[in-house]
């Protein structure tokens, strides 16, 4: 990455960082009393929230996928991301950012910047699709894999990285792809991001949210190449679907994809303390 671009991203992180901690820092300056011993030893037994980056998909110039009455991916994404933060922020265990929090268009290997210079401990990308046959729906999950688990899962991922037209084509870098899949197998992250995108698969099937046949599948995103942060991406239902399409609109259907999708990153953080504590 050239400097210039890097000086870029570190002061975006920077600005983010200030943004994060704006309110430590106002407390610290607002002349209170240090708080006690007892106190202190309290606050290291409450555990430091996750940070958790949301990734609505598209925005800006890049609509997304388009819906047969017209509905954007790009506005169903963020409804539903904006959802997931308030659930995911209520609870006081996570901290939220969102890659986009408006109509933006991001470029991909920003949105892996910002959740790496934010220092993530989870990365979600958020989309919806759209098929040539008006049939197909339901949702499905990705993670990052040097080889396609089958060729939907491959257009799908080749279609996902043409965002705004970048043409980003990891496929035939596919070098890129394996050194990044090497380091995050030694850190574990590969592990940790198939054990995400099966946990949502799960919560999905018991919220009844439809899924796709082989719901969790693999391929070369690029939003997915984050050494450190597990990371997984998943497509909530089919735009050129008719019901996948009205429903995926309804605020209702909305804020129930937010709430499956809260108690999939809640499970994946118990089951990680779980194996932590055996
Ligand atoms: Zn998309």
């Amino acid at each position: 990455m050239p400097d210039v671009r890097r000086r870029d991203l570190i002061a975006a992180s920077f600005a983010l960082g200030t943004w994060f901690f704006g309110a430590d820092s106002a407390f610290a300056r607002s002349g209170k009393k240090p708080a006690s011993p007892a106190i202190k030893k309290q606050k290291k037994l409450v555990p430091k929230p996750k940070l958790i980056v949301l990734d609505p998909g598209h925005g800006g110039k890049d609509p997304g996928a388009l819906g047969l009455r017209g509905t954007q991916e790009k506005r169903v994404v963020i409804k539903v991301a904006y959802d997931l933060r308030r659930q995911l922020q209520a609870g006081g265990r996570y901290r939220v950012v969102l890659t986009r929090a408006d109509d933006t268009f991001i470029p991909l290997r920003e949105r892996v910047a910002r959740a790496e210079d934010a220092k993530a401990d989870l990365f979600l990308s958020i989309h919806a699709d759209s098929h040539p046959d008006s049939d197909v729906r339901g949702a499905s999950v990705y993670t990052l894999s040097e080889e396609a688990s089958d060729r939907e899962a491959e257009a799908l991922a080749a279609r996902e990285n043409d965002s705004g037209g970048s043409g980003l084509r990891l496929s035939r870098h596919s070098d890129t792809v394996a050194k990044m899949l090497v380091a995050m197998s030694q850190r574990g992250t590969v592990n940790d991001s198939r054990r995400f995108a099966d946990t949502i698969v799960e919560t999905f099937g018991r919220s009844g949210v439809r899924l796709l046949p082989h719901s969790h599948r693999e391929a070369g995103f690029a939003v997915l190449t984050s050494p450190d942060i597990p990371a997984a991406l998943v497509e909530l239902g089919y735009l050129s679907n008719r019901f996948d399409e009205k429903l995926l609109t309804v605020p209702q259907h909305q804020a129930a994809l937010g709430r499956a999708l809260r108690a999939s990153v809640d499970a994946y953080f118990a089951a990680a303390s779980a194996t932590r504590k055996a």
